[in-house]
């Protein structure tokens, strides 16, 4: 089995949950947010960030993973999966995670919008699912992403029925142009209602300003630190 390996980051703090993490990133993604800061994914595979080659077997992307092992083992980090999207290589993640330190956090960052065949075989695998929802409202998803959230919503009830809802760490961003204010609510209240969890609400980097975006005065208890 290969996985289809973008980028391996090493030594990441801050950035991907707790502890010293290795970022591993994954092409493709069915998905075209119009603020994508990885469109690269959709290009040809051309893997860049210390990646020689691009396709790894588990047991070779484990021996990069073992490198850190002390570093995730000290502070409480780990694995994680990001892309493109990262359920796409599902099968390939789940070998990993196989041959993987149990010790070690396995985390995902996804838009969870994938048919539930890619969410179903890392069920078991992974302690903490980042999931960037990016707007509750389906037409302000079409808009931004270009493609509809047919698999969003049903994935979010089907995992939260297997998985401790203390796993979940959901992501609403603030998205210039595509979503304002009310929308944000609305987002943050479907989450709460659907999975009983506080979203994160945050900013996208790099995101270039639209002049047809109006700031929007969050509630301090929307806010939360960028990550
Ligand atoms: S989900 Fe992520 S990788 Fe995919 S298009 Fe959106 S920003 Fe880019």
């Amino acid at each position: 089995m290969i996985g289809d390996i973008m980028t391996i980051s090493r030594l990441r703090m801050g950035t991907d949950g707790e502890g010293i993490s290795t970022l591993v990133t994954f092409f493709d993604c069915p998905l075209h947010c119009k603020y994508c800061i990885n469109d690269f994914c959709h290009e040809a595979r051309t893997p860049y960030d210390n990646v020689p080659r691009g396709e790894y077997t588990p047991k070779e992307l484990v021996k990069i993973l073992e490198k850190d092992d002390i570093y995730y083992r000290m502070t409480g980090g780990g694995v994680v999966f990001g892309g493109g999207e990262p359920l796409l290589q599902s099968a390939f993640i789940h070998e990993v995670c196989k041959l993987s330190d149990p010790k070690w956090q396995k985390r995902i960052e996804t838009s969870l919008n994938v048919p539930w065949r890619c969410v179903e075989p890392v069920v078991d695998d992974i302690d903490e699912w980042i999931i960037d929802v990016k707007d509750m409202d389906s037409k302000i998803y079409e808009r931004y992403t270009g493609v509809d959230d047919r698999y969003l919503k049903d994935n979010i009830y089907r995992l939260k029925e297997l998985v401790d809802k203390s796993k979940f760490h959901i992501r609403v961003p603030r998205i210039p142009g595509f979503n304002d204010k009310e929308n944000i609510r609305y987002s943050v209240k479907r989450i709460k209602d659907m999975l009983g969890v506080e979203a994160e609400v945050f900013d996208y980097i790099n995101c270039p300003k639209s002049s047809k975006y109006e700031k929007v005065e969050i509630p301090d208890f929307l806010n939360r630190p960028n990550t």
